[in-house]
């Protein structure tokens, strides 16, 4: 089985999505709405907002060609109407990692956490723009707040599950 715990701010968005005109756009609607008027649809469309097409995209390309099952380590998790965002962008998880807020560098031990419960055969990677994972941090496929999910960290990810560069990524 190959494992990619996906964290979702500073992977499928960024700084460039959120300066895009597409985005703007997708924006605008909700503008002549404000104040928002907090009812779960608006909460949805608003997390899809936040999903860059193009990322999610080139992500589902590289889920589909490697075969690779998620688990969603994003803050995303603890929000349903996120979640329903995530599920309308078809992307579909076996599992989440547990919420353990109090301790520090959360990220890496609440994926080890679920390491130690789930006893995967195979390989893992771990998507985000956060490197604060102490010994899982070689299993880091970084990106940047900036940019989001590249072409460079699809094959990044391409090369460490296949090894091989495939066109399209
Ligand atoms: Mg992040």
């Amino acid at each position: 089985m190959k494992i990619l715990f996906l964290d979702i701010d500073g992977v499928l968005n960024s700084q460039n999505w959120y300066k895009s005109e597409v985005y703007e756009e997708a924006r605008s609607k909700f503008k002549k709405r404000e104040p928002a008027d907090g009812s779960e649809r608006t909460a949805f469309e608003l997390h899809t907002c936040h999903i860059d097409p193009d990322a999610l995209c080139l992500l589902k390309n590289c889920i589909r060609d490697l075969g690779l099952s998620l688990v969603l380590s994003s803050t995303w998790r603890t929000l349903p109407t996120a979640l329903d965002a995530l599920e309308q962008a078809g992307l579909s998880f076996i599992g989440m990692t547990p919420e353990m807020p109090e301790i520090s560098s959360a990220r890496g031990r609440e994926i080890q956490a679920w390491l130690d419960k789930n006893s995967i055969v195979g390989d893992f990677a771990i998507l985000d723009d956060n490197d604060d994972l102490e010994d899982l941090r070689p299993h880091l496929i970084q990106t940047y707040f900036c940019t989001g999910f590249t072409a460079r960290e699809a094959r990044e990810l391409r090369e460490r599950f296949d090894g091989s560069i495939q066109s399209g990524a």
